[in-house]
């Protein structure tokens, strides 16, 4: 197994641009061989992947499924990697006849993709697809509070892919901040709208485009004509997988005033239903990545009148699933993302009230709508703005490989998944062969009288 944990990043970089540099990268049948490996990589270390996901953040199989499962993707841009790269064909105007123009995608070099801990395994391999499907080299920095699965990451791309091509540098802030202080062709990063700022403000400095895929409070609606039993369930699933600990996990609930006692209800049932009275005890439930984190999710519990959960036990950093009712729109729980397992509900009479209170923040990574009823799923959908949108479900909107998942304004900007993920890596350069046929003069000067020809040529 190849690590550079003791190589200087610089080095690194420079080995990886000179790598790029013989342009072995641009080959179709290099990408593919590559990617190959990467699916071979993953389907080979499944069970360890599980265990690393269970060692972080207590997640059960079926949850960490849910990240292995990007292998989809990989297969996806194995499939569709030729009609990716053919370059594409545009209209000419008639004065450039004969003439072709062309848009072809060309990587970018070499990239740095940086991952939270949430999600860590997923968050690393979805973004790394579209750079070696575009032909790029990576540098990759998962997340310090996830240990086991970075260092997981690390093995599986130190034994896959030669470091002058694809490696891992293990680390926390330090680390990420040398990496940002380097030249890179592109920056993927994933992780808060605090430390998305941080890496603009680095990347500016070489002019490197980024994407970045940060978070925010996901509001969800639920309007008076929805089936609530389902709803209810899909909320909870939603909010509750992973122990809260999503960037897409509805953050708080809309819900209309007259079905508002029977969605609470419905909820609560819901929650028993999946994770019996005892959450704690029960081998699906996650835990609260680190003792800040579980400090930082407790002292949100007094915003509201706790009706469901709030139990605690902070040897194990659990937080059992907890709704909350009656909540201040001024309360610390209502100010920041919640990333962890407290709901708090509100009621509202119109629907235009939670529009207002939706616009009231900053625009949300997620929107979710519960509504059977046209014209209210398309007056949220005019009246609002987010990065994504699921109607009538929670989070398998970000598992539709072709749907680009990614946010807008304060939750980010860019989007991976599927194609979109191949054309972040990617440039596409615009070029336009023309032929030695017909030299029209009229550009050239002497001018003369040549503008009212031009104007007719050009039509303008
Ligand atoms: P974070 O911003 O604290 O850390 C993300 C990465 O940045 C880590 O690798 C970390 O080492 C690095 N980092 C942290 N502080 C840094 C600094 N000062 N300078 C340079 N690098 C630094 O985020 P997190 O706690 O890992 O993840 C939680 C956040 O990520 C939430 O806001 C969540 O919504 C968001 N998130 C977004 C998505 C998405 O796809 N949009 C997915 C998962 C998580």
């Amino acid at each position: 197994m190849q690590t550079i944990a003791t190589t200087p990043i610089r080095d690194v970089i420079t080995a990886q641009r000179q790598f790029f540099a013989t342009g072995k990268t641009k080959d179709i049948a290099f990408r593919l061989t590559q990617l190959h490996n990467l699916y071979q990589a993953i389907k080979n270390r499944e069970d360890a992947i599980y265990a690393a996901l269970k060692a972080d953040l207590n997640k059960p199989n079926v949850e960490a499924y849910y990240e292995i499962v990007v292998t989809r993707d990989i297969k996806a841009a194995i499939k569709n990697l030729k009609s990716w790269t053919k370059p594409q064909k545009l209209p000419i105007p008639l004065e450039q006849f004969p003439a072709q123009a062309l848009r072809v995608p060309e990587p970018l070099g070499v990239v740095l993709i940086v991952g939270a801990w949430n999600y860590p395994f997923n968050l690393i391999i979805a973004p790394l697809i579209g750079a070696i499907a575009a032909g790029n080299c990576a540098v990759i920095k998962p997340s310090e509070l996830s240990p086991h699965t970075s260092r997981l990451i690390a093995e599986i791309i130190g034994e896959t892919f030669p470091p002058h091509y694809i490696t891992v540098v293990e680390g926390g802030i330090d680390m990420s901040q040398q990496l940002l202080a380097e030249k890179f062709d592109y920056i993927f990063f994933t992780g808060s709208p605090r430390v998305g700022k941080i890496v603009m403000e680095a990347a500016a400095k070489h002019l490197t485009p980024v994407t970045l895929e940060l978070g925010g409070k996901s509001p969800c609606i639920v309007t008076e004509d929805v089936n609530i039993e389902v709803a209810a369930k899909r909320i909870v699933w939603g909010k509750f997988v992973n122990a809260g600990q999503t960037c897409i996990a509805p953050d708080y609930l809309l819900v209309q005033q007259g079905v508002k006692a029977q969605l609470l209800a419905a909820i609560k049932a819901a929650i028993i239903e999946f994770y019996g009275n005892e959450p704690a005890n029960s081998p699906d439930y996650g835990r609260i990545i680190n003792h800040s984190h579980w400090q930082r999710l407790t002292g949100l519990l007094d915003g509201g009148e706790i009706i469901v959960g709030g139990q605690i036990n902070p040897d194990e950093r659990y937080l059992s699933p907890t709704v909350m009712d009656n909540v201040s729109l001024e309360a610390a729980v209502m100010q920041e993302e919640i990333f962890g397992p407290i709901l708090p509900v509100m009621g509202y009479g119109e629907l235009s009230e939670a529009i207002d209170q939706i616009n009231r923040l900053p625009k949300p990574l997620a929107l979710y709508i519960f509504s059977h009823n046209p014209n209210h799923q398309e007056q949220i959908l005019q009246q609002t703005s987010s990065g994504t949108v699921c109607i009538n479900d929670t989070l398998v909107h970000f598992i539709t490989s072709n749907l680009p998942f990614g946010g807008v304004g304060n939750s980010g900007m860019g989007s991976c998944h599927g194609k979109a993920s191949f054309d972040t890596f990617s440039h596409y350069k615009s070029i336009l062969k023309r032929s030695f046929l017909f030299d029209v003069d009229l550009r050239y000067p002497p001018y003369r009288d040549k503008l009212s020809w031009l104007k007719r040529l050009l039509g303008g």
